[in-house]
């Protein structure tokens, strides 16, 4: 698990300032939601974590080296979406594989990669589905096989469950703090629904209009007004 460091990033679009010199510091090993309403700066905020969003100014560390200038692939970031962006034509395993070759048959030791982490997400048997097979639930669960495949330390998950019902959402919830617990990486949670937020981490981030304004443990956040 890594340490990320986040210092006075400023991403604007146009006269829109998306993250208004934002600062972040995400233990090793922590689980933390990043919490508030739509528009507010989350997804951006991850996009510049993951290497998808270049910001105006600021840095970003990872176990103190400065990844600002690295793209998403060599960076130690596993990423989840809304939506689940899977390759229809490829079945579930070689989704899984993809980061781990873009072509051609995997050797048997990344297909025994897969196979782990398939089980890890409870999805052992569905190696040979295609995505327009799966449920939400499945499809969300694939995504996090991938996320993890190459043991990031730090997982970022962006409303990674609003599409699904919310007791699909519990049950996700549970296997994703599993996994942390077991991989030991460490997760940010973005989401707008404060319910979540204080379900699912330990430590709570309010965000609003591109800054941090307030935050703490789950029933701090909980239970102010
Ligand atoms: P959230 O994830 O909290 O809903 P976003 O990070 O998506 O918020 O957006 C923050 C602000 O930046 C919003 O005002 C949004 O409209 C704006 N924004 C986000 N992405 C772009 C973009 N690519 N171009 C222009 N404005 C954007
Ligand atoms: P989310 O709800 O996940 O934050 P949105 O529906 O707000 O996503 O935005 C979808 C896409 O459009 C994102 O890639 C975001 O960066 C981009 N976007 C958001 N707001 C704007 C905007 N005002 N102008 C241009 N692109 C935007």
């Amino acid at each position: 698990a890594a340490r990320v460091v986040a210092r006075d990033l400023v991403v604007r679009f146009g006269e829109t300032v998306a993250v208004d010199h934002l600062d972040l510091d995400l233990e090793p090993g922590s689980f933390t939601a990043l919490l508030g309403p739509s528009g507010c700066g989350k997804s951006t905020t991850l996009g510049v974590l993951a290497g998808l969003q270049r910001p105006d100014s600021g840095s970003v560390s990872i176990d103190g080296v400065e990844v600002l200038g690295s793209p998403p692939e060599r960076r130690p970031v596993g990423l989840v979406l809304q939506k689940p962006l899977l390759f229809p034509h490829l079945d579930v395993a070689r989704n899984v594989g993809f980061g781990l070759r873009m072509a051609g048959a995997l050797r048997s030791h990344e297909r025994a990669e897969v196979a782990d982490m398939l089980r890890r997400v409870r999805l052992d048997d569905l190696g040979t589905r295609r995505p327009h097979e799966l449920s939400g639930g499945q499809e969300q669960r694939v995504s996090l096989a991938r996320a993890l495949l190459r043991r990031p330390r730090v997982l970022l998950l962006d409303e990674p469950f609003s599409q699904l019902d919310p007791e699909l959402r519990a049950d996700m919830r549970t296997l994703v703090r599993r996994l942390h617990d077991e991989l030991g990486v460490t997760t940010l949670f973005v989401t707008h629904d404060r319910d979540e937020a204080v379900d699912v981490a330990d430590r709570v981030l309010v965000l609003d209009r591109g800054r941090v304004v307030g935050g703490g443990t789950p029933e701090e956040v909980y239970t102010r007004p």
